[in-house]
């Protein structure tokens, strides 16, 4: 049988699902990830924690998740509480609750094109429209373009992602103040990427008080290392939270999740000392790239997208070639890579200039 056949909703029919490669090769610079492994010091915490949990696992975990929330809030500050955060499996995870609450049929979803290809496939899978907005030709957004497209479709829920995947631009907060002035609906900021912003670059959470229709998500896979944990939040009004309560599954979050979150947040510093190191690497390429003949978009976020590329299907293959894995986002002329550790951003531009001089 093939899919095809089967009685799939029509909204999904000929979707393709996210697919980034995951190969087994020497330089994986392809999903952004945070490539330093896991400190010493924390491994060992986790081993304790999971030990003395896991006699314990005949029993549900806490679906309000309370404690893990509260030090969510203790790490974002600006004077959040548990009752302010939301933590699920993932940013994924909370941006799908976001659109089973506010999205869903007979609604709409708007966010500022290209941007993180999981907001249109979170939509359809909630049967929520999509509506893709426009960037500039540099990819900014200004509070102008935002405004009158807001304005134009009047989403129920509006995605911006600052610094936003994939290239790296992040928004200014008066585009954010702008958008949630004149939404008629929720507001999402997507700051999987806010660690990494350069100094000025404020994040959305300021504007929390002002805006009772604004939601900032964050996650723990970026900045923080832990991608295979599966921890993202939210931080917003409480009645989000309640809302959101009414479409979670119970226990999502499991009882061994929420522990080690919780333990990795004890070692906060220590997973953010990486944090200087990688801007430092992504600062390397956008300098790197005008000597190869190839420009970057700014990037206040821990990757570079970077061109431009006459065929950038068989620029990313002749990397890979190479042993590099970058990502292909489908942009016509780019391709987007994340910063690593140094010896994989030498690795990475060894492989680039040798692809460059190859047009
Ligand atoms: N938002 C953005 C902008 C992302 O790039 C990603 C991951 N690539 C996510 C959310 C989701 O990350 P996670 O589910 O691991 O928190």
């Amino acid at each position: 049988m093939r899919l095809a056949d089967l009685p799939i909703r029509e909204e999904l029919r000929g979707r393709h699902p996210y697919g980034a490669p995951q190969l087994d090769v020497p330089v994986r610079l392809n999903t952004n990830e945070n490539s330093y492994p896991v400190p010493a010091e924390l491994v060992a915490d986790i081993e304790a924690t999971v030990r003395a949990l896991a006699g314990g696992l005949n029993r549900y975990p806490d679906r309000d998740a309370l404690a893990l929330r509260a030090d969510l809030a203790g790490y974002l500050g600006h004077g959040l509480t548990a009752a302010d955060t939301w933590a699920a499996n993932g940013s994924n995870e909370v941006l799908q609750q976001l659109l089973q609450a506010f999205g869903g049929s007979g609604r709409t979803a708007l966010g500022f094109t290209p941007s993180y290809s999981m907001h249109p496939i979170i939509a359809a899978g909630t049967g929520t429209a999509w509506v893709d907005g426009m960037r500039a030709g540099d990819f900014t957004v200004s509070a102008d373009r935002a405004v009158a497209q807001v304005r134009e479709h009047a989403p129920d829920v509006v995605f911006l992602c600052s610094p936003n995947n994939p290239t790296g631009t992040a928004l200014d907060l008066d585009v954010v103040a702008a958008v949630c002035g004149c939404a008629p609906g929720m507001v999402v900021v997507d700051e999987a990427y806010a660690e990494f912003a350069r100094p000025g670059t404020p994040g959305a959470l300021a504007l929390l008080p002002e805006h009772p229709r604004l939601v900032v998500t964050r996650t723990m896979s970026k900045a923080f290392a832990m991608a295979g944990l599966r921890v993202g939040y939210l931080a917003a009004d409480p009645a989000v939270v309640e809302a959101l309560l009414l479409v979670r599954l119970p226990y999502h979050l499991s009882a061994l999740t929420q522990a080690v979150a919780r333990a990795a947040l004890r070692h906060t510093a220590a997973l953010l000392s990486t944090v200087d190191s990688i801007k430092a690497q992504r600062d390397r390429i956008v300098a790197a790239l005008p000597a190869l003949g190839l420009r970057a978009v700014p990037s206040d976020a821990n990757f570079v997208l970077f061109g431009t590329f006459a065929d950038e299907a068989a620029s990313w293959q002749a990397m890979l070639d190479r042993g590099v894995l970058v990502r292909d986002v489908g942009l016509p002329g780019w391709l987007r890579v994340t910063a690593g550790t140094p010896s994989e951003v030498d690795g990475f531009l060894d492989a680039l200039r040798e692809v460059a001089g190859n047009g």
